[in-house]
C-alpha cells in the first residue's frame, strides 16, 4: 500500500468544513478591510529563500525541500509565503499601485521538520502583508482585523501583546544597555541564555528556563531606550488600536526572534491552547522587502498556522447534517424521487439521492451512516399522492408533507 508522504495529510470532510468555514471567514472579514488575495507558486527558484531568509537560518540550512528539476535547477517548495509575495512584487511592479498595497494569502508550506502533534512537514498559513505605509495606524489596523477574524471563526480568550523593538538607530543602544546589564548575572542564566548573549542579545530576553526569569524581568525595557521616531510610533500604535477596539498588553520582552523586525511586535494567543498559548505573531519590516530583492517599501505583516488555529477552535457539537436523504423504493419511483431532490435544491435545501435500487431499509441505514439529519421516502404510494413521508432522525419524528410544505419544513431548521 503506498501511504501519504510522512507529516503531511488527507484532509476530508466532516474534518475539512472547519478548514472550510475558517478560510471563508479569512476572505470575508479581509475584504472588508480591502486586502486582496495573492497566490503565488509553491514551487521557487532555490535562490529566493537563500538570499530573502538567510543562507545560516534553520529554515535554509535543514528545513527546506530542496530538489533540481529536469534541467537541473534547484527548485524549492516555499517554507512560507512572504519572499514569494515579495519577488512578485517586483516581477509585476505591484508595489506601483495602491490596490496591492494589502495582500492576503492562504495556502499550503512546506519544511522538513520533525512531524509532532500538530506540526507537519506540510503546513498551511494563513498570512497578510501590509505595503508602502509606515505609520502605527497601519500596524494596528492590521492587528484589529486578525483579531476581529479570530473572533468570528469562534477562537476563545483571545489576547494581544504588543512590543517595540526599535529601529536601526536606537536597537544597538539597546543592546548594549541589555548585554551591559546581564552580563553582571551572567552567572545566573541558563547555558543558551549565556551563549546568546554574545551572538544574538535579544533572543535571551524569549527564553523559557524558570531560572532565567527573575535576571530577565529586571532586564532593560525597550521603551525606556527608544529614540524619538520609535518613540512616536508606538505611542500612535497604541493610541490607534484604541481607537479600533483592540484590547491588548505591552509586554516588554517580546521580540520575535527575527532580525527583520524593525517597531511593532505583536502576538495573538488564546486561552484555549494551554501552556504554550501563542497562536500568531508578526510585525513591522521596514527594510526586509529590500532584503529579499523588493522595493524599498515599508512592510507589516503576519502569519498563522491553520492546523494551530484549528486546534484553539472549539469542538462542535456533534450533530447531524441538514442534509436531505432522498430514498426511493418501487417502480416508478425513481423520476419522482429524481423531482424531489431537483425542488428541495432549487429551494436551497441540500438533497442527497443514490441512483442505483434498493429497499427503504438499506436506504435509511445509509443515510444514517451518512449522518444526514432527514430521509425522505419516495414509495409507490407518494409518488401517487405527491405527498412524502419526511423523517426527522434528530428526534424521531415522521411527518406526511407535500413537496412545497416538505422543503420549508427542512429550511426551518438551518444553521
Ligand atoms: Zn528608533
Ligand atoms: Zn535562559
Amino acid at each position: 500500500m503506498i501511504t501519504a508522504v510522512k507529516g503531511t495529510q488527507d484532509l476530508v470532510f466532516p474534518e475539512i468544513a472547519a478548514w472550510q468555514a475558517v478560510e471563508e471567514a479569512a476572505r470575508r472579514v479581509f475584504s472588508r478591510y480591502g486586502y486582496t488575495e495573492i497566490r503565488t507558486p509553491v514551487l521557487e527558484p532555490t535562490e529566493l529563500f537563500i538570499r530573502g531568509i538567510g543562507d545560516e537560518t534553520d529554515i535554509v540550512t535543514k528545513e527546506m525541500f530542496t530538489f533540481p528539476d529536469r534541467k537541473g535547477r534547484s527548485l524549492t517548495l516555499r517554507p512560507e509565503n512572504t519572499a514569494g509575495v515579495a519577488r512578485a512584487m517586483v516581477e509585476h511592479r505591484l508595489h506601483e499601485s495602491p490596490l496591492h498595497a494589502r495582500l492576503y494569502y492562504i495556502g499550503p508550506q512546506f519544511r522538513y521538520e520533525r512531524p509532532q502533534k500538530g506540526r507537519y512537514r506540510q503546513f498551511h498559513q494563513i498570512g497578510v502583508e501590509v505595503l508602502g505605509d509606515s505609520a502605527p495606524g497601519a500596524d494596528a489596523e492590521a492587528i484589529a482585523m486578525v483579531v476581529e477574524f479570530l473572533e468570528v471563526v469562534g477562537v476563545l480568550g483571545v489576547r494581544v501583546q504588543v512590543n517595540s523593538v526599535g529601529c536601526p538607530v536606537c536597537r544597538p543602544v539597546f543592546v548594549e544597555a541589555l548585554r551591559s546589564r546581564l552580563s553582571e548575572s551572567a552567572a545566573g542564566l541558563c547555558g543558551d541564555c549565556r551563549r546568546r548573549l554574545e551572538t544574538n542579545p535579544l533572543r535571551v530576553l524569549d527564553c523559557k528556563v524558570p531560572s532565567c526569569q527573575p535576571i530577565l524581568d529586571g532586564a532593560p525595557r525597550f521603551r525606556d531606550l527608544l529614540c524619538e521616531a520609535c518613540s512616536a510610533h508606538h505611542a500612535g500604535l497604541r493610541e490607534a488600536l484604541g481607537r479600533l477596539g483592540v484590547g491588548f498588553a505591552e509586554r516588554d520582552r517580546l521580540v520575535r526572534g527575527l532580525d527583520y523586525y524593525t517597531r511593532t511586535v505583536f502576538e495573538v494567543s488564546s486561552s484555549a491552547l494551554g501552556a504554550q498559548d501563542a497562536l500568531l505573531g508578526g510585525g513591522r519590516y521596514d527594510g526586509l522587502l529590500e532584503q529579499l530583492g523588493g522595493p524599498a517599501l515599508p512592510g507589516f505583516g503576519w502569519a498563522l498556522g491553520m492546523e494551530r488555529l484549528l486546534l484553539a477552535l472549539p469542538k462542535p457539537a456533534a450533530r447531524r447534517e441538514p442534509w436531505t436523504y432522498v430514498a426511493w423504493s418501487g417502480p416508478g419511483t425513481y423520476g419522482a424521487a429524481l423531482d424531489l431532490a431537483r425542488h428541495l435544491r432549487a429551494a436551497g435545501a441540500v438533497a442527497v439521492m443514490e441512483h442505483s435500487a434498493r429497499s427503504f431499509k438499506s436506504a435509511l441505514k445509509r443515510a444514517d451512516r451518512m449522518n444526514v439529519r432527514w430521509v425522505v421516502l419516495v414509495g409507490e404510494e407518494e409518488r401517487q399522492s405527491g405527498v412524502y413521508t419526511l423523517k426527522d432522525l434528530e428526534t424521531g419524528e415522521q411527518q406526511a408533507l407535500a413537496a412545497e410544505a416538505l422543503a420549508e419544513r427542512i429550511l426551518k431548521e438551518r444553521p
